[in-house]
């Protein structure tokens, strides 16, 4: 048994083909960007939308006493008009993948495949090992979207049942990863290296925020990188602030970087290509 937050259908920027995204409950990070700020905690937390309250009065029956209904579960059961929305879901290994089979017909034409997100599906490994076993009992492609910080023992046994792992490179300086990210950088590049060493299929996801992963020591060190891994594809995933609308209803403060234009983002795309060629 394991915890998500939403099962995703024909996605196409997971990996390779269409395919199925598992987003996990629970995060490690705190990156200020994040799209998903629900996967962070793994616990089921309540989405607040006001401009849905139709004013029923249904939730003041059931709020646990002393609660916030905005934090209530119980709550959010019985709100027939989205205001209140419970986030996470428990569910079991071969739940998740019978919801991840009936789209088996659409991997098979588009060489596409069933990806684990989040959330980091790191923080619950036997429940990622164990979705993507069965997965690949039933010939479906698998990866992760990992940011890089879980354990290298689970990485290591992850590798014998995952075809591709999407690898997050969110900013190379310690110190500012630190404070943006809130792990540590070099436990992300020491699991990294010893995935490559040991024949993990990879591909790179290199953040970009204006001002951020161009400054010129923060880019060499990203160049340097892209130099010592040789052939390992990357993208480029251009900062949006996607994840304010969510922090709103978590009551979470909102938080704005520069949005990159196409000509930055191309610019940016050049210098690191210079790199890795
Ligand atoms: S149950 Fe939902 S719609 Fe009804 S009052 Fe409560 S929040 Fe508003
Ligand atoms: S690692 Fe991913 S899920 Fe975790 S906080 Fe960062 S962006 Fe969000």
């Amino acid at each position: 048994m394991g915890k998500i937050f939403d099962i995703q259908h024909f996605s196409t920027g997971d990996g390779p083909g269409i395919r199925t995204t598992v987003f996990f409950k629970g995060c490690p990070l705190h990156c200020l960007w994040c799209h998903n700020p629900e996967s962070q905690s793994v616990d089921t937390q309540v989405f607040y939308t006001p401009s849905k309250c139709m004013g029923c009065r249904s939730c003041e029956k059931v709020c646990p006493p002393g609660k916030d209904i905005r934090h209530s579960i119980e709550c959010a059961q019985v709100c027939p008009t989205g205001c209140l929305e419970a986030v996470g879901k428990d569910m079991t290994a071969q739940e998740v993948l019978d919801e991840v089979l009936k789209d088996k017909t659409f991997y098979d034409n588009s060489g596409g495949g069933v990806t684990l997100s989040g959330g980091e599906p790191l923080y619950q490994p036997d429940f990622a090992f164990d979705i993507l076993a069965k997965a690949k009992q039933e010939g479906v492609h698998t990866a992760i979207e990992t940011s890089g910080c879980g354990k290298m023992s689970d990485y290591i046994k992850l590798i014998t049942v995952t075809d591709l792992f999407l690898w997050d490179i969110k900013v190379m300086d310690e110190k500012r990863y630190q404070q943006l990210v809130g792990g540590t950088l070099q436990r992300v590049l020491d699991n990294l290296r010893t995935l490559h060493r040991l024949g993990a299929s990879l591909r790179l996801r290199i953040m970009y925020i204006p001002g951020l992963q161009d400054q010129p020591e923060i880019l060499s060190a990203t160049q340097a990188l892209l130099k010592e891994l040789p052939g390992v594809p990357y993208d480029v995933i251009p900062y949006h602030p996607y994840g304010n609308s969510k922090r709103e209803k978590l009551d979470m403060e909102q938080i704005v970087f520069p949005v990159p234009n196409d000509d930055q983002v191309a610019e940016f795309y050049r210098k690191l290509q210079f790199a890795n060629s």
